[in-house]
């Protein structure tokens, strides 16, 4: 690290500090800044500012992703940034640390090199999380056109209004949704914090990710037969309450089996009509597994079908099982892979190959692009938390990394 001096690095932990500020809900720990919300267009007007000053002629495109650029010699593009929305209570660094080291990569790359080869581009996605409306990845999917206009007009918040009306109160609209789209973009590389603990534990500066773990969400409903909580037997009873505790348990094993290449998790368990007195006649739960390979994420999926039937049979209910949404597995660009890694060694730091267990744009883009992405440490693994933390020496390295990674692309 002896020859780059860092000093000007130490701004991106102030730049996030005060896009912090930028939360709907003040009196909470943490920042809550969804798609569109008037904290969000706040937060969008401060990277529109910031990459003003850094001279990257920023513009708003049509569903309210920022963008700045440095203009090259040739129109290639090579993009890199991520999202700037966040969970509910969720953290400063997550998403909006890859907007900012990316502002100021580009920043510093211009005043060294005024015009590069290729052009360099970065985006400040409007959506990832899918924390307003359920669907993800909004951002990155508008710029690669993959989305369809019958299932975004469905899309609805828990106040009831459309995305399209939100939209409106941004003064877009969705009838220009599809100019978002782009054809000149060559490659995209994501920083991004890691929101596990593996670097930390191994003591390790960067991760240059080797894939994205494939995803799929299932919503199971359990019936048994609701009955009077005193007179009836147990062993006269279908509760589905103990029937769906028992699957809960089964898929908690399998994740155990399956780690680290996969992992599952029941996030939400409801007894619909519950009542105190009243034997559980109809449970729902969700589950969410992971693997680092689609073959692998099949066999989990098999097997945990296979485990809620199992117990379905013994606890005599009824199941049924509807899949809800599936992502595939993304392994990241071999090339660009490499040139990450290479640069992080002349830089001098250490560096380990890392799957990617969340869901990322690079996910998305990765089934267009040439796509990688660089994790840098996050202080006990915590993520999608208000204590969300990376130190600012991690910050500064995944900095320069990407500015020397981005500077190899464009001028080779
Ligand atoms: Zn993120």
């Amino acid at each position: 690290m002896s020859m780059i001096d860092l000093n000007p690095y130490r701004r991106i932990e102030d730049d996030l500090q005060q896009l912090a500020q930028y939360t709907e809900e003040p009196t909470r720990k943490g920042v809550t800044r969804r798609l569109y919300s008037p904290q969000w267009a706040a937060a969008q007007r401060h990277l529109v500012q910031l990459m003003r000053g850094e001279g990257l002629n920023p513009w708003v495109d049509a569903v309210g992703n920022v963008h700045g650029r440095i203009e090259g010699r040739s129109r290639h593009t090579i993009l890199t940034g991520s999202h700037f929305d966040t969970v509910r209570g969720g953290g400063a660094y997550d998403g909006v640390y890859g907007v900012v080291a990316g502002i100021f990569a580009l920043s510093q790359i211009k005043k060294r090199c005024r015009v590069p080869e290729k052009s360099l581009e970065v985006v400040a996605f409007c959506e990832e999380e899918g924390s307003r409306f359920p669907m993800t990845c909004l951002g990155s999917r508008a710029i690669l056109g993959a989305w369809q206009p019958e299932e975004v007009a469905r899309l609805v918040d828990d106040q009831g209004t459309s995305l399209f009306e939100a939209m409106q109160m941004n003064g877009l609209d969705w009838r220009s949704m599809g100019e978002a789209n782009r054809s000149d973009y060559e490659a995209y590389i994501e920083l991004h914090v890691e929101q596990g603990p593996e670097l930390e534990d191994a003591q390790c500066a960067i991760g240059v990710v080797s894939e994205i773990f494939g995803q799929e969400r299932w919503l199971v409903s359990v019936r048994g037969d609701s009955a009077h909580a005193g007179t009836t037997p147990l062993a006269r009873r279908q509760d589905a309450l103990v029937a769906a505790s028992a699957m809960v348990l089964a898929i908690n094993t399998l994740g155990y089996r399956y780690e680290p290449i996969g992992i599952a998790t029941v996030g939400i368990l409801e007894v619909i009509h519950g009542s105190i007195n009243c034997v559980p006649g109809h449970v729902q739960f969700s589950v969410d597994f992971r693997a680092a390979q689609d073959s692998v994420r099949q066999r989990l999926a098999d097997e945990i079908r296979h485990a809620i039937e199992d117990e379905a049979k013994r606890y005599g209910v009824r199941v049924n099982i509807s899949p809800k949404t599936v992502a595939q597995a993304v392994p990241m660009h071999e090339s660009l892979r490499n040139t990450i890694s290479e640069r992080a060694r002349a830089i001098g730091l250490s560096q380990m190959p890392i799957a990617s267990r969340a869901g990322h744009d690079a996910q998305i883009i990765a089934q267009a692009l040439p796509t990688a992405m660089i994790f840098v440490p996050s202080a006990q693994g915590l993520s999608h938390h208000p204590d969300e933390y990376t130190h600012r020496q991690h910050l500064m390295n995944g900095s320069v990394v990407l500015e020397s990674t981005l500077e190899k692309l464009a001028n080779g």
